[in-house]
């Protein structure tokens, strides 16, 4: 049987990826999203296993030494992120594609180890309208707000390294395009 493909979306916070990724999982059932784990807090609305795993800094570095991570990387500075080996490797093997919702030193680092692996990076419209964006979610302090504009603006600089880019200044339009890469890689 054929093995599954893994899909990494990456892009700065506010470009509206976590929805794009979320309208891809809806109408496709060959598709799977990878849950991370975090150490970060939940956000309002976020469901502890659906959104992320939330858990403590002791717990992911158990599950780092055990090599429970395909991936890992810190954002911001302090917030530990990664991507849990067994369930995407259990979904490959049953020729399911996995997308993964990762930054760009994650999606470096699952290149490495799986060259196959599809990188697609959404850019937002511009840098104010991200900032607007940002703002708009209501969940940033000013300080953080400036280190997420700053952590978007070096995520930008690297995403030429990737295999495709899309603008999502329409999200019907950017849904369908990822849509696109993804029929196009699967008939590779
Ligand atoms: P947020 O805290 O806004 O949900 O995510 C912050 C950043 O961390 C985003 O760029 C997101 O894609 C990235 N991220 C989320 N999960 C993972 C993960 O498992 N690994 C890596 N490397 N980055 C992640």
């Amino acid at each position: 049987m054929k093995k599954g493909k893994l899909f990494i979306v990456s892009g700065p916070s506010g470009t509206g990826k976590g929805t794009i990724c979320k309208r891809l999982l809806e109408d496709d059932p060959n598709l799977r999203f990878s849950v991370s784990v975090t150490t970060r807090p939940p956000r309002e609305g976020e469901i502890n296993g659906k959104d992320y795993h939330f858990i403590t800094r002791e717990d992911y570095l158990e599950l780092l030494e055990d090599n429970g991570l395909l991936e890992h990387a810190s954002v911001y500075g302090k917030t530990l992120y990664g991507t849990p080996r067994q369930p995407v490797m259990d979904w490959m093997d049953e020729g399911l594609d996995v997308i993964l919702e990762i930054d760009v030193q994650g999606a470096f680092q699952v290149r490495e180890n799986h060259p196959a692996s599809v990188l697609i990076f959404i850019l937002p419209p511009s840098m104010e309208e991200l900032r607007e964006r940002i703002v708009g979610r209501g969940s940033e302090t000013a300080e953080t707000l400036a280190a997420r504009l700053g952590e978007a603006q070096r995520e930008i600089d690297k995403s030429e390294l990737y295999d495709y880019r899309v603008v999502n200044d329409d999200l019907e339009k950017a849904v369908e395009e990822v849509r696109c890469i993804i029929e196009a890689e699967r008939g590779k």
